[in-house]
């Protein structure tokens, strides 16, 4: 005997009715089976409104008739597929029961009230709608099905909308009167019979509790739930596009997953089936080929330490507290004993250590419920002041991680709570079961979407997104979109999904929170970018789509944005650039941004401010975390200025040798921001700083690469005409040099605490002599490494290079994920 349950999803409409008729039929010819139902669709939900238009005046009269026209709809839907249905004991089931629930609207009306045993009659007379339209449609198909009146077979206790069924009494029932052999068997779902025959509810979502109990009672080989999913899932799918389906789950892992809000199964629905060993399989009705998931003894060979994780919405936690709790015996027994007497279910309890406090989260719906209980049960301890006022807390939820294996697994505890800080959630409070199978933390409801994205991503290693905004799409930015577009294959295969997310340019800007396309940006851009590009609308955009790993990319070369780079990073932002401006600006921002950074750990990357792709600021970064000291620096950190220079040694003057450059576009636009040292000094002040000194950009001294008083009035065109008068000045200097064996160089000094940009003449044992040709190259003389200097060279300026070390640093921000 197989028990098979269909969820309300599954009977929604005739098109899924039918579908599980036949998945019923299928299954009724290979061997005995009994099916359990639900109320087709949101139907219970429907009942449940109409109550409470019953007691408050409102339009139940309404909803009673669209229910029972939704009903004849689903009836006639079917009809057109199987003209062979036979309708009457449908119809007079509708018939009654809306009759009937007519006669309990006025009743309730009347009353101004609805008593528990008429609520449970109410809400469960979808099923019984259920079973009737079932039996009709297997029977059309030529199947024998007989009902199962679960008020009479199922014996329950407790209370008429929550009751719990005794698996051995109602064993017996079934014993003592056994159900027809070679029969469809149909059970309504979600009730029982309390001893004095009455019917009572086994809570909302019961329908997989009535399952497992029949199972049990049947001694049934296997517990089928179809539902509206493929099974069980680490996360909850409508939360995480990537949700992971499990082939497999213990008892216990279930039960925590669903006790903890995984909604696809009952918290009760595992007790009965565990009691007796009985597999449980989750099936997709829309999908009857998939495997499922298999809920047994043991956590089966997914072999994950953790199975899933979970959130429960609409908590409030209650803190009982005051100086005369501390030893006083039996205080939690009387907090708790005074929410049972009121029918207050506690989620979750925390304790202090200090005795001092006792914690706990129930459903927000029973606060008004607790706060009675409680200032009557205490009301002399309040009055004395041993106890403070109680205090309630309102809009949180949970997240739970279950897994069987996290009893032996290390740092998951860890990970999950720095996941969760990761996304700024602040943990209210913790709980661990004795277990070990399940942490939970206590949050802000409206985290949770962050909360459960950011945990799923760092724990199941599944794919790590990084949402991009790219401001400023000129040469460096617009060629890292085409990177980032030619390499998203080889990120898919390590599980990393970078997602275009904004595009801006002085113009204005598009946004789109799923990505952009980025086949033909440029146009669409130009074409389609009407919106000024803002930091609240950026802002508003990661919050709305509760996006957790956004990166703004500045690559533009604007002071206006890099004096935003603070508030970003607040809004949890990752800032990369190449832009010089945010490092070189006053000491207090500069120190302001590091502190931000950490506080919100959210990464300020700035490798390609010195150097572009050439991994300078790292390496000094690593040289000064281990200890060591810079005592002195050189290098030449101009590309332009490492061509122009260069070509003297070849007999080029200087005029010349700026025209070749500008020509090639090794030059700014305007020569002149390179001659004048002003880019070389910021890349100087930049590692300075970098290297502990507490200087301003004014306190760098800047010989500039021209005659001193040279005259840099005019256009650019007027400039470059009046260059050549530059020349004579070069050529002595040069002469000079050579004299002594030297070269000219452009450089960039720090030595004895200050810096200098000048013109210097180089020896052949200086690493600088041999570089020209656009090349960088930068000496670091420290404690650790002298006489001979840490030398890095290589091409340090270019689109293509930059783009690609903007580009690993936008990796760099997913940190240790990398590895993974
Ligand atoms: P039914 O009507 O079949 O009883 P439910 O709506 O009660 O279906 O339960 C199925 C739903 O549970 C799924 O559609 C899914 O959205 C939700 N759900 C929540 N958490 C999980 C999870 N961890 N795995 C699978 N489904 C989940
Ligand atoms: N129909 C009931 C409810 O919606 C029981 C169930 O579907 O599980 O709560
Ligand atoms: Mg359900």
């Amino acid at each position: 005997m197989r028990v098979l349950k269909f969820g309300g999803s599954s009977l929604a409409d005739a098109d899924r009715f039918l579908r599980a008729a036949q998945i019923i039929a299928n299954n009724a010819q290979q061997e005995n089976i009994s099916v359990v139902l639900s109320a087709p669709g949101k139907t219970t939900n429907k009942l449940v409104a109409v109550i409470e238009s019953a007691q408050n005046i409102g339009e139940a009269e309404l909803q009673i008739n669209e229910l029972e026209s939704s009903f004849h709809r689903l009836y006639q839907d079917i009809q057109a597929e199987l003209p062979d249905i036979k309708a009457d004991a449908f119809d007079e089931t509708v018939r009654q029961s809306m009759s009937q629930l007519r006669s309990y609207v006025h009743g309730i009306g009347l009353l101004g009230a609805c008593p528990e045993h008429v609520n449970a009659r109410i809400i469960s007379k979808g099923e019984r709608i259920s079973i009737q339209l079932m039996k009709a449609v297997l029977e059309a198909k030529g199947h024998d099905v007989s009902l199962i009146d679960p008020v009479k077979y199922l014996r329950a206790n407790g209370s008429y909308l929550e009751a719990m069924v005794d698996v051995d009494a109602s064993t017996e029932n079934f014993r003592r009167e056994p159900l027809p052999q070679n029969h469809v068997h149909i059970m309504p779902g979600f009730t029982a019979g309390n001893p004095k025959g009455e019917l009572v509810c086994l809570g909302r979502n019961g329908s997989d509790y009535s399952a497992a109990v029949l199972a049990a009672c049947l001694r049934a080989e296997c517990c089928e739930i179809w539902t509206d999913v493929d099974g069980v899932y680490n996360c909850d799918p409508r939360l995480v596009n990537d949700a992971r389906l499990l082939k497999s789950l213990s008892y216990q892992e279930a039960m925590e997953l669903s006790y903890f809000g995984a909604s696809v199964l009952h918290p009760k629905t595992i007790a009965p089936i565990a009691r007796f060993q009985i597999p449980c399989l989750i099936k997709n009705s829309f999908n009857p080929q998939g495997v499922g998931t298999l809920i047994g003894q043991d956590t089966g060979e997914d072999q994950l330490p953790i199975k899933g994780i979970t959130t429960l919405n609409d908590l409030t936690m209650v803190n009982v507290s005051g100086p005369g709790m501390k030893g006083m015996v039996g205080m939690a027994s009387r907090v708790f004993g005074s929410m049972s007497a009121a029918g207050v279910s506690i989620v979750l309890i925390t304790q202090s250590s200090s005795e001092y406090s006792i914690s706990f989260c129930i459903e927000s719906q029973d606060k008004e419920k607790a706060k009675r209980a409680l200032s009557e049960a205490f009301e002399l301890e309040l009055k004395d002041g041993l106890l403070e006022p109680v205090d309630f807390m309102d809009d949180l939820a949970i997240v739970t991680l279950v897994g069987d294996g996290m009893r032996t697994a290390r740092g998951i505890a860890s990970q999950f709570f720095s996941s969760l800080a990761e996304v700024h959630v602040n943990i209210v409070a913790i709980a661990q079961g004795s277990s070990e199978r399940a942490i939970s933390a206590v949050i802000p409801e409206d985290k949770i979407s962050e909360a459960i994205k950011a945990c799923h991503e760092n724990l199941f290693n599944s794919k790590h997104y990084l949402d991009v905004f790219v401001v400023g799409v000129g040469g460096v930015g617009g060629e890292l979109i085409d990177q980032i577009n030619r390499q998203q294959e080889k990120l898919a295969s390590k599980d990393i999904v970078i997602r275009v997310c904004g595009l801006a340019n002085s113009k204005g800007c598009l946004l789109d929170a799923e990505g952009l396309p980025l086949d033909n940006w440029r146009q669409r851009l130009q074409e389609g970018a009407t919106e000024s590009f803002s930091l609240a609308r950026l802002i508003a955009l990661v919050q709305r789509n509760h996006i957790i790993n956004p990166v703004l990319v500045d690559c533009t070369s604007s002071e206006v944005i890099a004096n935003q780079y603070v508030d970003f990073l607040n809004a949890g932002f990752h800032v990369v650039t190449p832009n010089k401006r945010a490092n070189t600006a006053s000491m207090a921002y500069y120190q302001q941004l590091r502190q931000v950074s950490r506080n919100s750990r959210r990464k300020l990357m700035y490798e390609t401010t010195v150097g572009a792709g050439l991994p300078v600021i790292e390496n000094l970064q690593n040289l000064i975390a281990a200890g060591d000291e810079l005592e002195r620096f050189n290098g030449i950190l101009s590309g332009s200025l490492s061509f122009i220079f260069g070509k003297l040694d070849e007999g080029l003057t200087l005029s010349q040798a700026t025209q070749v450059a500008k020509d090639k576009g090794f030059t700014e636009p305007d020569p002149r921001d390179d001659l004048s040292g002003m880019d070389v000094a910021r890349k100087l002040l930049i590692l300075a700083r970098e290297a502990g000194m507490k200087l301003e950009l004014s306190d760098i001294d800047i010989d500039q690469a021209l005659p001193p008083g040279f005259d840099v009035s005019g256009s650019v065109d007027e400039f470059m005409e009046r260059l050549p008068q530059a020349d004579d000045y070069f050529a002595s200097l040069y002469a000079k040099a050579a004299s002594e064996g030297k070269v000219l160089r452009y450089v960039g000094e720090i030595a004895d605490g200050r810096c200098r940009v000048c013109i210097a003449q180089v020896s052949e044992d200086n690493p600088m002599f041999k570089i020209k040709d656009g090349e960088n190259a930068l000496a670091f003389y420290s404690r650790y490494y002298q006489p001979i200097p840490l030398v890095l060279r290589g091409y340090g300026a270019g689109t293509e290079v930059t783009a690609a070390g903007v580009f690993a640093d936008v990796m760099r921000t997913l940190g240790w994920k990398l590895g993974v």
